[in-house]
């Protein structure tokens, strides 16, 4: 009789309806992962022009849209300007950006520069583009910037780019250094920008089919993907599926750095270090275990296990 009643109560709701709250928690988290990461990093500023760097894949896609949200509610004033570079690699569909900006009725800009032949001429068959492609993109990116009154670049990297990145780095580059969510641009002449950075990319592809974004395909340059790079998604991707929350803790990690407990002796004085005599929390342990929190206190569900 009771589970009758229970069962009554709790009628399933209809698909179409749970699909749209999905979605509406989907917006309102997407808006508030952006939100917060503009305020922590105080990101964008009364009176900037932000350029929207544009390539036509998912990832850029969602960045403009979210940020336009962004700006309407905004309690500042600031510009967006979206900015496509076309590198005429072969069979690029030139047309899909600027239909789908002009729509949106933002101010946008598409260049146009053949970096793709001036790659293809230089580097051998068979050796890697990348590093010159990116290198004439910037350059060209810059100058747009420049012309179009920008002062910021807004690029659409997001959670797992970034630890994709900083993951990279440690196990080829053999160096702790990640993607920043904020810095200045190597020519010194404009903050680059990162909205995107505590979006989690799941979110970020369900969003984009959501919105049915013309997502303009990456590999027309017929260049591989980085091996290393692919390496590392790969154990990201299989880490978050075998211990959920895992990324998150490792996330949060970026941003809780303890240079006194590294070794880089340009961040901390090692050399000149005195016992002070007062105690600090934040002073060696010797041999006692770093306490760690407890398994049912970690974030989302993480386990811990035997390894
Ligand atoms: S994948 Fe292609 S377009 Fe992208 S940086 Fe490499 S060469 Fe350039």
């Amino acid at each position: 009789m009771s589970a009758q009643w229970i069962e009554n109560e709790v009628a399933p709701l209809p698909k179409e309806l749970k699909i749209e709250r999905e979605t509406h928690k989907l917006e309102k988290r997407l808006c508030r992962n952006v939100g917060q990461a503009i305020i922590d990093y105080n990101m964008i500023e009364e009176g900037d022009r932000v350029m929207v760097c544009m390539s036509g894949g998912k990832d850029s896609y969602g960045m403009l849209d979210i940020l336009m949200k962004m700006k309407d509610r905004a309690p500042i004033d600031f510009t967006l300007v979206a900015v496509n570079l076309d590198q005429k690699q072969p069979g690029f569909p030139d047309h899909i950006l600027p239909e789908y900006l002009s729509k949106l009725g933002i101010e946008f800009h598409i260049e146009t520069q053949d970096t793709y032949s001036i790659v293809k001429k230089n580097i051998p068959e068979g050796k890697t583009m990348c590093s010159l492609c990116s290198r004439l993109r910037r350059g060209i990116l810059y100058r747009v910037a420049r012309e179009l009154k920008c002062n910021k670049l807004a690029l659409g990297h997001h959670r797992d780019d970034m630890l994709q990145t900083f993951f990279l780095n440690m196990f080829f580059g053999g160096k702790l250094k990640g993607m920043p969510p904020k810095l200045t641009s190597d020519n010194g002449e404009f903050i680059v920008i990162r909205p995107m950075a505590y979006v989690v990319e799941k979110d970020l592809i369900r969003w984009a089919e959501h919105r049915q974004f013309p997502i303009i395909p990456c590999t027309l340059c017929g260049s591989q993907e980085n091996l290393q790079r692919k390496q590392i998604g790969n154990l990201l991707r299989e880490w978050d599926k075998k211990f959920p929350g895992r990324l998150e803790t490792m996330f949060t990690a970026l941003q809780n750095v303890a240079p006194s407990h590294l070794m880089d002796a340009k961040l901390h004085d090692f050399k000149n270090l005195k016992a002070t005599g007062v105690p600090d929390e934040n002073g060696d342990l010797a041999f006692d275990e770093e306490e760690l929190p407890a398994a049912s206190a970690l974030p989302g569900g993480l386990q811990v296990v035997q390894l």
